[in-house]
């Protein structure tokens, strides 16, 4: 499927990449559970020599989650934060990234206590603002790195905007997607130039495998990040990848039913005098739901509110709930739970925390694709606790 662009995108998350497979028609893409490929002779092969290199299994996600961003080529990796150290791969010593002050904890620790150390530098801003993005922008600049929807207070950044400064400024755009999923927003047809994706949570969709991919259009950039993929080794492994494509084939009817129960969810948590806050893009109070409504499909599946009754009302709601497994992670057809303040944040200092929005009160929802009345009830039993 060469040339898929005038397929919609349910067609291309179930064909792209995955014709039947050439050796035995096996309708669905195999597991090539090999290390290595018998060659016909030296220096003469089907095009695979070992599977770090290349696995046709690999590549056929590679393929889907590169159709489904709308870019020409994708890579896959172990893990999201594989696959974020990978894009970082774009930046060398004395190189300046601009990267937006609101952003998944893994990649707050890569940025601040990793590659500091190799010598490249960052510079914080508030990416909500894109003037801020532009003042931090200077010669050095090769990379503006922002997320939207950020976690967990769904902060929205105007991709188009930050697209348009990093290119004046001959940087590139890096934005991962992993909140909003190539259903709900491509931020290659935005401006940005390089998406990267924890596909453990939505793309696979199921809770059972950790995977990370970017997707880029650049030959150029592929080729640097190929490279480099395979000098440093994070691949994704068949089994893995096989998971993930087989998860993103139901991608687009996932997130509409995501989306749904979480905007019936938002809409009961705000009509209850236990919440003091709902944050969710979806809702017209929410500060990103302008270009939220502008750049996305729809408005994602996480819902996070501020309980009335503080810290102690925001732990036993946490704790009561059934149906909301508490856990860390989001994205998979289960609904999940979690308390920002010592789970998914619980490494950020307090004050840092506080300047994210995250209080003592602040819950984070992670809606299924459960029944959304079933969902709400338990939501309400566990606010009754
Ligand atoms: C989970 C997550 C990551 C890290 O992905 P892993 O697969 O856990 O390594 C990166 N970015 C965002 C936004 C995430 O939610």
């Amino acid at each position: 499927m060469a040339d898929d662009r005038d397929l919609d995108f349910e067609t291309r998350a179930i064909h792209a990449g995955q014709e039947p497979d050439p050796s035995t028609g096996a309708t669905i893409t195999p597991v090539f559970q090999t290390v290595t490929y018998t060659q016909d002779g030296i220096g003469r092969n089907k095009g695979y020599e070992y599977s770090r290199g290349g696995n046709p299994t690999k590549e056929a996600l590679e393929a889907c989650l590169a159709s489904l961003e709308g870019g020409r080529h994708g890579l896959s990796y172990g893990s999201g934060m594989a696959a974020i150290a990978g894009a970082m791969q774009l930046a060398r010593a004395g190189d300046h990234v601009v990267v937006a002050d609101d952003l998944y904890g893994g990649s707050y620790r890569l940025f601040t206590q990793v590659l500091p150390d190799y010598g490249v530098e960052f510079s914080w801003v508030d990416a909500t603002r894109p003037e801020e993005v532009a003042k931090a922008c200077r010669a050095e600049t090769k990379l503006v790195w922002i997320e939207s929807p950020t976690n967990p207070m769904l902060r929205i950044v105007d991709v188009a905007a930050c697209a348009e400064i990093a290119h004046a400024h001959d940087a590139r755009l890096v934005i991962d997607n992993t909140f909003a999923t190539p259903y709900l927003q491509q931020p290659l047809a935005l401006g940005a130039d390089v998406v990267v994706h924890s596909t453990t949570k939505y793309v696979s969709g199921h809770s059972d495998v950790i995977g990370g991919a970017v997707v880029v259009d650049d030959p150029a950039v592929y080729e640097t990040l190929f490279f480099t993929r395979n000098a440093t080794g994070g691949i994704a492994g068949p089994w893995d990848a096989w998971l993930t494509l087989r998860g993103a084939k139901t991608l687009a009817l996932r997130m509409e039913r995501h989306c749904r129960n979480a905007g019936q969810v938002a809409a009961f948590l705000a009509r209850r005098s236990e919440v003091a806050r709902v944050w969710y893009p979806g809702l017209p109070d929410h500060p990103g739901h302008d270009v939220a409504a502008r750049q996305m499909k729809d408005f994602g599946g996480i819902v996070t509110v501020d309980l009335a009754g503080g810290a102690a009302a925001a732990r036993r709601f946490a704790e009561a709930t059934r149906l909301f497994s508490l856990g860390e992670s989001l994205g998979g057809v289960e609904s999940l739970v979690g308390y920002p303040w010592t789970m998914s944040h619980g490494a950020f200092p307090p004050e840092e925390k506080r300047r994210k929005g995250i209080g003592e009160a602040t819950v984070r929802l992670s809606v299924g694709i459960e029944s959304a009345d079933d969902l709400c009830d338990d939501l309400a039993r566990a606010l009754e606790a």
